[in-house]
């Protein structure tokens, strides 16, 4: 007898559907089957949100007739756990999309794309190239209630991997007694935990040894390691790689993220969603990834900001870490030396007596084998003579480095040889058509391009507005400190009988593929003197013999208008001083350095910086966030436009703000006292990039004392924010920012 389902589809953004559709079934199907259904004139992929309860006859005339059948079902898949699915409506409701989208997003192309008997081939083919081979025999599913539910326990999946105990054992290091006390703590509570560990203080192996703990209690347990961003972390991978693979197999072991092809895409998604996988390294989308067995998260680096999505449905792959923890009863460890302010504020006793701090502080304070930390030195540059670029004092200690054959870290956070080129007689500079920004020149082809919207031209020969051909640089790129260098060191390189090997790390000289790890990897190996790069080489890297970083023209970030800019930097010089002296042996003579040239010397920030007091900064900036009601002790959210003009996006938003004034107002009124008396909303202003490939952006904030509060506010002004559109045709497009990483 014929059952309706409801079936989450990937429904066009914005758009009045339903977040599921109702679809006609042969059988009841399951919660978290896969689906092939009709929308419009295209067969998606969807995924079965609601069991029905019990059977539909087909009534004539009535509005159900209208509905279609679903295609197929895709038959040799266990259901997506509940779990899953809970995640999922979560996300939805949390960041203001809508659920057929969230559901979808994170599936494996090939899944959406292929049809359902293409599936069944790749299915199959996954099944038989697992050795040993893992009832491979693709069983039909027979869609009955009973069959198609049973994945939902997922012991019950059938392709389990087989429990066997771990014979080969990888062998872990002998602990220090920080990391002993660590993962002593990590067993004995249930968390969430905030892995506070200097740089250095060998977090990774906590990370390793917790999971290998669950897996001893738990032989089907699955755990997922995130990182920032996969292509800096060749090393990690390769230490789980080393620790796992010998008890489980190299199939145990997968990696999930956007730069796989489509294919790997697809088999990495099985083997987790199999069980197959027990160790699931990914980036941010790997949180949607289906684990039925998850019994542990990492986050690694959990202050980096590319845990936070940018497009489409914005979510913070670090906050529902928690959230899925939360839901799959597992443990989720979030890790870094430089915490976020929001994840360290959570640790922190509450001024509330009796109340929990809703995260548990685990610290590791010191490096391992006592390796000191980087002493720091302020070259104030201010006493310099003008357009120095490597100040004196700064060169000498490079050079005193490399004489040693000790290697030398270079950061600064703009890649191109100049960012701005400028008429030294009228005072033109290289201003994007576009955007609302200065496009950069590339020495090597002679070209200005603006890094916003690719936009590239040939750089002038002489003013284009007074025709001096007196054009000179403003301010530094990588490149240019490349050449500098290069320069300054030449002499040196003569005396001592070899040429100085200097590297760059940046977006534009590791375009090719492969470039990227390659230099990482010659870096390991000592055939590099001096790396120069953006904050790609502050990142988390094991560099061993590294002693000296420098970071150099920092002080644009100390007077920004984005209220995180100084934790941003905090947090990079930080890391980046992070990489000097990891090696005890190295540093017993000599201390390793960190130097900072900038104008500021006396900024709070950099006396924190001096001491490695990030408790001293974190404790400073949150009192000052507290005066300002800033997050974490608010929530935010943006409404942000983009339009063809400005007029319209400001015309837009501010009909936006007068409704949703009216409707705050009409709340208090009906209802004194009522939860929306809380909240705030800003006047709309243009986006920092106001101008970006021709189309003006605009934001207005909504800060509110409580998420709750918050979040029933946004999902009232959907409507209105729908309404208003139609109303400005000039309006591109209007998204909700939930929790805004920048302003
Ligand atoms: P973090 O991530 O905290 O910056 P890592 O995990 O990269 O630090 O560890 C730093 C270095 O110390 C690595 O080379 C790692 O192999 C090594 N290490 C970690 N734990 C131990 C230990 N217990 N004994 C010896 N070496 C260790
Ligand atoms: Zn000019
Ligand atoms: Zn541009």
């Amino acid at each position: 007898m014929p059952h309706i389902v409801s079936v989450l589809v990937p429904t066009p953004k914005q758009s009045h559907l339903p977040d599921a559709l109702s679809y006609w079934a042969e059988n009841d199907l399951c919660a978290g089957t896969l689906v092939k259904v009709p929308l419009g004139p295209r067969e998606v992929l969807g995924i079965v949100w609601h069991a029905s309860t019990a059977p539909h006859e087909p009534k004539a005339g009535a509005r159900t007739t209208d509905l279609k059948w679903i295609s197929c079902v895709i038959e040799g898949f266990p259901a997506l756990s509940q779990g899953w699915l809970e995640l999922v409506a979560f996300s939805a409701q949390y960041y203001q999309r809508s659920l057929g989208e969230v559901a979808l997003w994170g599936m494996p192309p090939q899944l959406k794309n292929l049809s359902a008997q293409q599936i069944q081939k790749r299915l199959e083919r996954w099944q038989q190239q697992l050795s040993p081979p893992l009832g491979a025999k693709a069983r039909p599913a027979t869609n009955k209630r009973s069959r198609a539910c049973a994945a939902q326990d997922p012991v019950a999946l059938d392709t389990a991997p087989q429990s066997t105990p771990a014979r080969v054992l990888a062998t872990p290091p002998l602990l220090s007694a920080e990391q002993q006390q660590a993962l002593n703590d990590i067993g004995a509570n249930p968390g969430p935990f905030l892995l506070f560990g200097s740089t250095g203080s060998g977090k990774t192996e906590v990370y390793l040894q917790a999971i290998q703990a669950l897996f001893e209690r738990d032989s089907l347990a699955q755990a997922l390691i995130m990182v920032p961003e996969i292509n800096l972390t060749p090393q990690l991978q390769a230490r789980v790689r080393e620790r796992f693979a010998p008890l489980w197999g190299e199939h145990s072991i997968v990696c999930l993220h956007s730069g796989l092809t489509p294919a790997q895409r697809l088999k990495s998604w099985l083997a987790a969603h199999f069980g197959q996988a027990r160790v699931v390294l990914g980036t941010r989308m790997s949180i949607f990834a289906s684990i039925p067995r998850l019994q542990i998260i990492i986050v690694d680096e959990e202050h980096d900001v590319s845990y936070k999505q940018q497009e489409g449905a914005r979510y913070s792959a670090r906050d529902l870490a928690v959230y899925r923890a939360r839901l799959e009863n597992a443990r989720v460890i979030l890790g870094s030396a430089t915490p976020s302010l929001e994840s360290w504020h959570h640790s922190q006793a509450s001024t509330v007596p009796g109340v929990k701090p809703r995260y548990q502080l685990v610290a590791m304070p010191s490096r391992i084998g006592n390796a000191s930390l980087a002493q720091v030195h302020r070259v104030d540059m201010n006493h310099q003579p003008r357009k120095t670029v490597f100040s004196i004092p700064l060169l000498k200690a490079i050079e005193s480095r490399l004489k040693a054959r000790e290697q030398v870290l270079i950061v600064l956070n703009r890649r191109g040889y100049a960012p701005v080129l400028q008429c030294n007689s009228c005072g033109w500079k290289t201003r994007c058509q576009h955007c609302s920004a200065f496009k950069v020149f590339h020495k090597l082809d002679r070209t200005l391009r603006c890094h916003h919207c690719g936009q590239t031209e040939r750089v002038p020969k002489a003013c284009p507005v007074c025709a001096d051909q007196d054009i000179g640089m403003l301010g530094l790129g990588t490149q240019q400190l490349e050449e500098q260098l290069q320069a300054a060191l030449l002499s040196m390189g003569q005396e001592l009988g070899r040429e100085m090997t200097i590297e760059r790390i940046d977006a534009d000289s590791t375009q090719a593929k492969g470039s990227l790890e390659e230099r990482l990897e010659r870096m390991h190996a000592g055939d590099i003197d001096v790396l120069i790069g953006t904050q790609m080489i502050a990142k988390g890297h094991d560099f061993r013999r590294v002693t000296l970083v420098a970071a150099i023209d920092v002080d644009q970030a100390l007077f920004s208008n984005d209220f995180r800019a100084c934790e941003r930097l905090f947090a990079l010089l930080m890391q980046a001083g992070g990489r000097a002296g990891r090696d005890a042996h190295l540093t017993l003579a000599r201390p390793s350095e960190m130097w900072l040239q900038t104008h500021h010397p006396k900024h709070a920030l950099f006396e924190a910086l001096k001491t490695h007091d990030y408790v001293r900064f974190a404790t400073d900036q949150l009192r000052e966030r507290a005066l300002a009601n800033m997050p974490p002790f608010s929530s935010q959210a943006l409404i942000r436009v983009e339009a063809r003009t400005a007029h319209a996006a400001l015309g837009y938003l501010n009909e936006l703000h007068t409704q949703g004034s009216s409707l705050l107002q009409e709340a208090s009124e009906l209802e004194p006292g009522s939860s929306f008396e809380d909240i705030f909303l800003y006047s709309a202003v243009p986006m920092q990039m106001q101008k970006l490939a021709n189309v003006e952006r605009y934001q207005l904030l909504i800060e509110s004392s409580s998420r709750a509060h918050l979040q029933r506010f946004l999902r009232r002004l959907h409507e209105p924010l729908r309404a208003l559109k139609k109303k400005h045709p000039g309006v591109l497009r209007w998204v909700i920012d939930v929790d805004p990483q920048s302003l």
